[in-house]
C-alpha cells in the first residue's frame, strides 16, 4: 500500500474463522436457512440483547418488516419515528399502509426527541420506532413511560447498538421488538444479514410464522404439526446458513472487535478534541448511562459551506469520509406516505446539513489512523 492509498469509509472486518465455518456449511450441505448455524447465530444474538428469542433474518430491513406484520398494522395507522434515521425504519411500516409520522431528533444525541412524541400521539397511533443513534441509548424511561400511558408498542431499531448499554441493560431488550443489521457496514456482518429481537414470548411463534413465507413450518420440523400449511400474511425473511455461518464467526469473536473499535473512536475524541473547540465543531454527546458500542464517529462542523469543505479537504487527503441521513419528513417518499409531527424537524434538517462520519472500522491500522486524524486536524 503506497502512502495515498485512499482509506475507505468501510472496511468490511473479517476475523479469519469464517473459511473454516463455511466449509462446514458447506460439508454439511445443508445450505438453507434454519440450519445449525442459524440457530446458533440466533441464540447468541439472544444472550447478546438479553432478549427472549432472536430470529435471524436476510436484513434489518426484512426484520423492521416482520416487526410491521406482527403490530397487525392496517391501513392509515400511524407510527411514530425519528426523521433523522435510515429510510428503512420508514418503508417497513409504509409498506403495510401506515402512515410513518417523523419528529424531530434531540440536538445532542440525536436521537428521537421524546419531548416530541406526546404531542405527536393522535387516536390512530399504534406504536413508536426508536432508533438509537450511534448506539447512544434514546432515552428509555421517558419513551417506555409514554408507551404505557397511550397503550401503544415500542419497536427499536438496534441496527447500531448491538453491545450498547442504557443504564446497564442491553440496547434491544426494550422494545417488544427490536431489529439488528448484520450489513457489511455494522460492527458485527455477513454482508447482508438481520435479526429481529423478541422480547415478548408471545410473540416467537407468530414471528417464526411470519418468517417462513406466512405458514407453521418452524412447528412442522419441530413435530408439533403433522403437516405445515399456510396460517398468516407472512414472506421469506430467513438467510441462507452458510450466511450464518459466516455471523457466526463473527459473533464469537464481538469482544476482540468492540476492542478494536473502541480504540479507534477513544483516539478520534482524544486526538480531535482541541482542534474540535478551536474550529466550533461538535463531538459526539454520551449522556451519563450510556454505554455506547463504536458504531460510528462523527463531527457536526458549523455549516453546509463549511462541511462540503471540510469533505472535500479529507478526500484530497486520500479519506473517505461520509454524511447521512437526509430528513425523512422531507424526502421525497416521505412527503408522499408520511407526514411531519407537529413542530417539524428543524434539528433533524440542520443537523444533516452538518454531519460528518469518519471512517471506523476494526482494521484500521494505527498508520491509517495517524493519516486520518491529521487531515482533520489540518483543515
Ligand atoms: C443499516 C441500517 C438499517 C438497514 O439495515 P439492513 O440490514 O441493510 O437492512 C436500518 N436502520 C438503520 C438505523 C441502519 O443503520
Amino acid at each position: 500500500m503506497t502512502e495515498t492509498a485512499v482509506i475507505p469509509f468501510n472496511r468490511a472486518f473479517v476475523t479469519g474463522a469464517e473459511q473454516a465455518y463455511l466449509a462446514q456449511a458447506m460439508t454439511c450441505g445443508a445450505l438453507e436457512g434454519d440450519g445449525p448455524f442459524t440457530r446458533r447465530a440466533n441464540a447468541l444474538v439472544a444472550e447478546l440483547v438479553g432478549a427472549s428469542a432472536a430470529l435471524l433474518t436476510t436484513s434489518c430491513t426484512h426484520a423492521l418488516e416482520m416487526s410491521a406484520l406482527l403490530l397487525d398494522l392496517a391501513p392509515g395507522d400511524e407510527v411514530i419515528m425519528p426523521s433523522f434515521t435510515f429510510v428503512s425504519t420508514a418503508t417497513a411500516f409504509a409498506l403495510r399502509g401506515a402512515v410513518p409520522v417523523f419528529a424531530d431528533c434531540r440536538p445532542d444525541t440525536l436521537n428521537l426527541d421524546e419531548r416530541r412524541v406526546e404531542a405527536a400521539i393522535t387516536a390512530r397511533t399504534r406504536a413508536i420506532v426508536v432508533m438509537h443513534y450511534a448506539g447512544v441509548a434514546c432515552e428509555m424511561d421517558v419513551i417506555a413511560a409514554i408507551a404505557d400511558r397511550y397503550g401503544l408498542v415500542v419497536v427499536e431499531d438496534n441496527a447500531h447498538g448491538l453491545c450498547a448499554r442504557y443504564h446497564g441493560r442491553p440496547l434491544g431488550s426494550f422494545g417488544a421488538m427490536a431489529t439488528q443489521s448484520f450489513h457489511a457496514t455494522k460492527n458485527v456482518q455477513c454482508g447482508e444479514g438481520g435479526a429481529l429481537v423478541l422480547n415478548t414470548p408471545a410473540l416467537v411463534e407468530r414471528a417464526e410464522i411470519v418468517r417462513e413465507k406466512g405458514t407453521n413450518r418452524s412447528q412442522f420440523f419441530r413435530g408439533m404439526v403433522d403437516k405445515y400449511r399456510w396460517v398468516e400474511l407472512g414472506s421469506s425473511y430467513l438467510p441462507s446458513d452458510l450466511l450464518a455461518a459466516f455471523l457466526v464467526a463473527q459473533l464469537e469473536a464481538i469482544d476482540d472487535i468492540q476492542v478494536r473499535r473502541h480504540r479507534i473512536w477513544a483516539a478520534y475524541d482524544e486526538r480531535l478534541a482541541g482542534w474540535a473547540a478551536r474550529r466550533g465543531v461538535r463531538r459526539p454527546v454520551v449522556p451519563a448511562g450510556r454505554d455506547h458500542p463504536a458504531h460510528l464517529y462523527y463531527l457536526l462542523l458549523p455549516g453546509l459551506a463549511d462541511r462540503q469543505a471540510f469533505l472535500r479537504h479529507l478526500g484530497e487527503r486520500g479519506v473517505q469520509a461520509a454524511f447521512h441521513y437526509q430528513p425523512l419528513h422531507a424526502a421525497p417518499g416521505g412527503l408522499r406516505y408520511g407526514r411531519v409531527a407537529p413542530g417539524g424537524c428543524p434539528v433533524t434538517e440542520d443537523v444533516a446539513d452538518r454531519l460528518v462520519r469518519l471512517p471506523l472500522f476494526a482494521s484500521m491500522t494505527e498508520e491509517e489512523l495517524h493519516r486520518i486524524v491529521e487531515a482533520v486536524v489540518s483543515y
